[in-house]
């Protein structure tokens, strides 16, 4: 019988404003019991509406820093000035009990989760143009206009990063765009390179019928 396989794990990113937050939000919303969504630590303050544990972990700097010293980091980056961070144990936990552990982070975190776990798969959302991000991020009133500046340039940086992303996610219709991601990481599951452990019991199992065969003909 085939087993249960491990978890994958998948990295969401894309430019401030492309709308990978709300597509993350209806994804578990929608399949629940099979992904599981990392909760990062922030040195960011809180926006209006975000609660601890839910949205992030608000850190002051000591205390994240603290946290990179204890290795409790699968990676952080700087972000527009703050940092930010996975921890390690609730995705190591997730992926061992067969769930997808989707990660929301920018492309420097990116690469380096890719950098020690080779079989991630990388998601990038888009918005349909650069019009419709400038426009989302005035119109969401959470940040200052020179926030909003940095996200922009920032944004300019991360579009020459795309190329080592696996998909493009373009993000003009919510529910459209959160089937083709749910459709993208069920297809992962099927790669035969992530089947070799079931591929293996099969064959042993044929190998053992055939010598079964082998030896019903030669009595
Ligand atoms: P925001 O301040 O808008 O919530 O997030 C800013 C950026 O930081 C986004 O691109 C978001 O995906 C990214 N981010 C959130 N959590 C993490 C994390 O744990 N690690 C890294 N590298 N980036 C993160």
């Amino acid at each position: 019988m085939l087993q249960k396989n491990r978890g994958i794990l998948i990295v969401v990113s894309g430019f401030s404003g492309s709308g990978k937050g709300s597509i993350m939000k209806e994804l578990m919303k929608k399949y629940s019991n099979r992904y599981a969504l990392s909760v990062s630590a922030t040195t960011r303050k809180p926006r209006t509406g975000e609660t601890e544990g839910v949205e992030y972990f608000f850190k002051t700097r000591e205390e994240f820093e603290r946290m990179i010293a204890e290795d409790g980091l699968i990676e952080y980056a700087q972000y527009v000035g703050n940092y930010y961070g996975t921890p390690k144990a609730y995705v190591e936990e997730q992926l061992s009990a067969g769930k997808d552990v989707i990660l929301e982070i920018e492309i420097q975190g990116a690469l380096k989760v890719k950098a020690s776990h080779p079989d991630t798969l990388l998601l990038f959302v888009t918005p349909p143009n650069a019009e419709v991000l400038k426009n989302r991020l005035v119109g969401r009133g959470t940040e200052e206009m020179a926030v909003i500046e940095s996200r922009l340039a920032r944004a300019a940086e991360e579009a020459e990063g795309v190329e080592a992303y696996d998909y493009l996610i373009i993000n003009d219709d919510l529910s459209e765009c959160v089937e083709e991601v749910h459709q993208i990481i069920k297809n992962e599951h099927y790669k035969v390179a992530r089947n070799l452990a079931g591929i293996e019991t099969i064959r042993n199992e044929l190998k053992a019928f055939a010598g079964t065969e082998r030896e019903g003909k030669t009595k």
